[in-house]
């Protein structure tokens, strides 16, 4: 029986701003050949079967395929590797925020908590096993609550959910609560508005894996990693990670992409501190420059096969998403008007992790105590009194 069983791989996203080019830009192409050749390396040693150096904006993004399962210590290991060797040639140009996300200087296993974003799925591989690899800059892992919801839960988005009896049956969101550290498992269609009532709250509850529930099939991975809370202080974007499969009893990839065809507002933009507008791209046009954005998001499609990842192909480099892109810069125009005012700018629960509190504290000083006029106090203790009766 043994012998029948089909290896698994696993496939890891892994990811990290170890320092740009002229800001928050965009990754140096000699940073991403540090990365590579760690990584080749390690191809050629066996640790992995293959590997995708690319990136979006200012973040430098791994994709690699193995034998080894999720969180396993080598693979971390490997990146972890990968980044610091980035970030030396990062420093050695004096590149801006070189290092960012590394926030520890010794490894310990796992990569989780040290900074970088993880998204990891072990799998075994179908006939063919077509997957998308999605890759935002200056937003948070909750950007994705929207369009996964959309992709494995409404049939206005996949057709399939109604007409394919592979789809039928629904899928089962894994939603995790970053601010207290639980998940929650919920299914859909028939715990929908349960969902809805948790992931509209994207600053704290996201979906964090998606499973096809007649069967537990991973269908979707997200990263959750949030470095302002990680560090207990503002250190930069969590931008996000997701890996989604493709085809044959999951969405078609045509359903998965219409997802992203509504530039939803997001939050992240410039200093992690405002709602933006998602804007799909190619790779070519992943960096960031307007207001250091708007929000990128970028998909890359592989075949997974062997082990080993064919392709890419760049899927938003498209004129089918011309319009969603214009879309996008009028939100951002309409968006920008707002300056410091939210909401362009985030609410206050979500400043506290940005530099903010620290003008606040300034002022704390500055305000004077009023006194409430007689009728408002004494309507006041008459309740506080009706209250304790
Ligand atoms: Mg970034």
């Amino acid at each position: 029986m043994a012998g029948e069983e089909k290896p698994k791989t696993t496939i890891s996203v892994i990811k990290a701003d170890i320092g740009s080019i002229a800001g928050h830009h965009k990754v140096h192409p000699d940073t991403m050949a540090a990365a590579a050749r760690v990584l080749s390396e390690a191809k050629r040693k066996g640790i992995i079967i293959d590997f995708y150096v690319t990136h979006v904006g200012d973040d430098l993004e791994l994709i690699m395929t193995h034998r080894k399962g999720v969180d396993s210590p080598e693979i971390h290991g490997l990146a972890w590797e990968a980044f610091k060797k980035a970030a030396q040639v990062a420093k050695e140009l004096g590149l801006y925020a070189a290092g960012q996300d590394l926030l520890s200087e010794a490894f310990s296993g796992n990569v989780r908590g040290l900074g970088p974003g993880v998204a990891e799925m072990e799998i075994v591989e179908r006939p063919s096993e077509p997957i998308v690899v999605f890759m935002a800059d200056k937003t948070e892992p909750g950007a994705f609550n929207l369009p996964l919801f959309r992709i494995f839960a409404d049939p206005f988005n996949t057709a399939g959910l109604v007409i394919d009896p592979k789809l039928h049956g629904g899928f089962k969101f894994e939603v995790f609560d970053v601010f207290e550290s639980r998940k929650v498992v919920l299914k859909c269609p028939e715990e929908m508005y349960d969902l809805l009532a948790l992931i509209g709250t994207t600053g704290r509850y996201i979906i964090r894996r998606v499973y096809r529930k007649s069967d537990d099939e991973i269908a979707a991975v997200v990263s959750v990693e949030r470095l302002n809370l990680i560090a207990g202080r503002y250190v930069g974007k969590d931008d996000p990670v997701a890996i989604v499969r493709a085809q044959s009893g999951f969405p078609a990839l045509g359903e998965i992409l219409e997802a992203f065809a509504f530039p939803h507002l997001v939050a992240g933009w410039m200093r992690g501190s405002h709602f933006g507008p998602l804007m799909p791209v190619g790779l070519r046009d992943a960096k960031c420059t307007r207001f250091d954005g708007p929000p990128r998001l970028v998909g890359l499609g592989f075949q997974v096969s062997k082990g080993r990842l064919i392709g890419p192909v760049d899927l938003f480099d498209d004129p089918a998403f011309d319009e969603t892109r214009r879309m996008a810069q009028l939100v951002a125009d309409y968006m920008r008007r707002h300056g410091p005012f939210m909401p362009h700018r985030l609410g206050p629960d979500e400043m506290e992790y940005t530099t903010l509190p620290q003008v606040l504290e300034k002022l704390k000083n500055r305000f004077v105590k009023e006194e409430l006029p007689y009728h408002i106090k004494k309507r006041v203790s008459e309740m506080l009194e009706a209250g304790s009766e």
